[in-house]
């Protein structure tokens, strides 16, 4: 599995392009607005798009979902519980957005465990609230790759102080991540990539009294 990953100001999002060389299929993450690059490399590496995977719901994330969906008749997905965000962002317009995005319906909703095949590849969605009730982070065994959007970061997590976050979700979400091989290579929704392994503060954060 091969990916690409492109920035995406003004947030400076990081949208991924993951393909399959065999069956040349490719999948987006959180697209940002960084949708003509993404379709731009779908040209480039003559692969088809075929699934929008959204880790989560929020408006920076998703804004070119719709644009890159009717340009290729891709498949929107989203774990289920934050789908209905799709459809809430259109209500408001954002200083980082263009526009108010396009309500949005979302083609397949995910559960914990659900898993999306690109050829040969599987992506496996896990549920990882936290940054939202409905986050989630996308794994492929194969590739020993992980996708976490505003989950983890190198050296740090995403706001639990936004609408729908929960410090204490947090933590259980990162020392379940942190159970993954230490090889484990991080995508991450802003800044640059990681391994399991060298996120080692993760293993000294105290489970919360729940
Ligand atoms: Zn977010």
């Amino acid at each position: 599995m091969r990916v690409e990953k492109v920035v995406s100001p003004p947030l400076d999002n990081n949208a991924y392009f993951l393909f399959d060389e065999t069956s040349k299929l490719a999948a987006v993450v959180d697209p940002a607005l960084a949708g003509k690059a993404l379709l731009a490399n779908s040209e480039r590496f003559g692969v088809k798009i075929v699934y929008i995977l959204n880790t989560h719901g929020h408006p920076d994330s998703i804004a070119d979902d719709e644009s890159i969906r009717s340009a290729t008749g891709a498949k929107i997905a989203i774990f289920e519980v934050d789908a209905p965000r799709l459809e809430k962002n259109a209500r408001g317009s954002r200083w980082f957005l263009p526009a108010p995005p396009s309500p949005i319906k979302a083609d397949l909703l995910l559960k914990e465990g659900s898993e999306l095949k690109l050829g040969n590849e599987v992506i496996t969605t896990f549920h990882t609230p936290g940054h939202t009730e409905g986050s989630a982070c996308f794994y492929v065994e194969s590739a020993g790759a992980l996708f976490t959007g505003d989950t983890l970061y190198a050296g740090s997590c995403g706001r639990t102080d936004v609408q729908g976050g929960s410090p204490a979700k947090m933590v259980f979400t990162l020392r379940r991540l942190k159970e993954l091989p230490p090889d484990t290579h991080v995508y991450p929704g802003h800044g640059p990539e990681t391994t399991m392994g060298d996120e080692t503060w993760i293993s000294d954060l105290a489970y919360p009294v729940v």
